[in-house]
């Protein structure tokens, strides 16, 4: 008897949404399956979303998708207890189209993406938590639900960051994500008039304002940065956090986002506001959370569980990746389909997918940057540092005025960091990007 689909994918992210419309769109019979009751609802990002890869295979879809705000503006800056130091990047090529980045809630834009696939002829099925690949020794042949197989010769695996289908099996045999390479994302929605967001964010209509901050607030030793996304309206606000960072600290997470909150550059923002919708996820990034490889016999991973979210501290970028690597393991599985074979040795083109585009070199080539991202002198001293000499540069006392160098120094000197230190950490920093 012959297979119930050509290919299976489970998950209705962005990754798994993106392949099964390519899949459709190229004339397979493909499956999608989503363990969330409503589509979208699993679904949580900060979000900005660089969504041109969406360009192969939905034209012009930023005039369809829920999008919020197109983004005009990025500011990056480092808080401290009572201080903060930002940099504004604005770009007159980002107010036009096609624009390059999208503030985005993810309950609406899944739910489109999956309709999308829907229409273009795929099955999707939500309240459909996968139990398991279905492997049959070291091949996979589909997957189980409710102890009954769905079989497929190509089986998508993107079922987002913990991805359950993977750890402990030949794709990722350590049971757990290693927490060193995992951060957790905590995410909080207010509600705020469109007008008040446009006033006080300084954005037209319809355009958007986006702001991450290395948040030097935390108690000594948690590593983590903030966030804080205009939508149409509401605000998306929220942190993202080392895991191995809050291990035997004592710390609550709900404590660390309070403190962002009462930061009096942050609680500005949110003057009036009012929650509306809270969640958290985490986070698998960078190429040490990579799996043991990327395709096998009958299976593909893409997206979040394979550990595609680029994040330096400035950034973080995981639905441009999920989206082009869904679209990588679909033209995959369609040339697999037409050529009969979803061996090992005919997926292996997902891997030069990936690096013919750019998706291997920007994990590879940034692995350093994972690892210098958490030097704990980034969230702690340095943003004392900068934000005491700043201090110091702008207010005027009446004493008499010194020299910057001197100013440097005695900032220095209260963020307890030394020059060898900090040229040391400078060096390493810049090799890492
Ligand atoms: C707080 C936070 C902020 C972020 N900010 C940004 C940002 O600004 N920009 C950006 O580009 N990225 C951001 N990211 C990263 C981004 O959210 C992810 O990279 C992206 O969601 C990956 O998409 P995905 O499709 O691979 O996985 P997911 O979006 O996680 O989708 C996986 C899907 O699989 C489903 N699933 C899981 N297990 C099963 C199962 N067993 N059976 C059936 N279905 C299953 C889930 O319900 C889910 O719908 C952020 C992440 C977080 C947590």
């Amino acid at each position: 008897m012959g297979d119930d689909f050509d290919v299976i994918v489970v998950g209705a992210g962005m990754a798994g949404s993106a392949a099964a419309i390519r899949l459709a769109q190229g004339g397979a019979n493909v499956l999608l399956l989503e363990r969330g009751s409503e589509l979208g609802a699993k679904n949580l990002s900060g979000g900005i979303l660089w969504g041109h890869d969406l360009d192969a295979i939905l034209p012009n879809w930023w005039h369809e998708m829920p999008v919020e705000r197109h983004i005009v503006r990025k500011r990056f800056g480092f808080l401290s207890a009572e201080r903060s130091l930002s940099v504004d990047f604005e770009d007159g090529d980002w107010r036009k189209e096609p624009y390059v980045a999208h503030s985005v809630l993810r309950a609406r834009t899944d739910a489109w993406l999956a309709q999308q696939a829907e229409a273009a002829g795929a099955t999707v099925v939500s309240s459909v938590p996968v139990e398991r690949l279905h492997w049959e020794g070291r091949k996979v042949h589909g997957v189980v639900q409710g102890g009954e197989v769905m079989s497929a010769p190509v089986t998508i695996v993107a079922d987002g960051a913990n991805s359950r289908l993977s750890l402990g099996t030949p794709i990722r045999p350590n049971a757990h994500l290693a927490p060193e390479a995992t951060e957790l994302g905590l995410k909080e929605v207010y509600r705020l008039d469109p007008s008040v967001i446009e006033e006080r964010f300084q954005v037209g209509p319809g355009e958007g304002h986006a702001e991450e901050w290395v948040t030097g607030i935390f108690p000594e030793g948690v590593l983590g940065g903030g966030f804080l996304y205009t939508n149409r309206d509401t605000l998306s606000l929220g942190l993202i956090v080392n895991v191995a960072s809050l291990y035997d600290r004592g710390v609550y997470t709900t404590d660390l986002i309070e403190q962002f909150k009462l930061h009096p550059t942050i609680a500005s923002r949110l003057k009036g506001a009012e929650l509306v919708e809270y969640g958290a996820k985490l986070i698998s990034s960078g190429w040490a959370s990579r799996p043991a490889a990327f395709h096998g016999d009958g299976w593909m991973i893409a997206g979040d569980a394979a550990g595609f979210v680029f994040s330096n501290g400035l950034v973080i970028q995981g639905m441009n990746y999920a989206v082009r690597t869904g679209l990588a393991a679909a033209e995959t599985a369609l040339a697999a389909k037409t050529s009969g074979d979803a061996s090992a040795a005919r997926l292996a083109e997902y891997d030069r997918r990936l690096a013919a585009t750019g998706v291997i070199g920007d994990f590879r080539d940034f692995a350093k940057m994972d690892e210098v991202k958490w030097n704990p002198r980034f969230y702690a001293a340095y943003p004392k540092f900068v934000t005491e000499l700043f201090h110091a540069m702008m207010t005027e006392t009446g004493a008499p005025k010194k020299p910057v160098r001197r100013l440097a120094a005695e900032a220095r000197k209260a963020a307890g960091v030394s020059m060898t230190r900090l040229i040391r950490d400078g060096i390493e920093l810049y090799r890492s990007t």
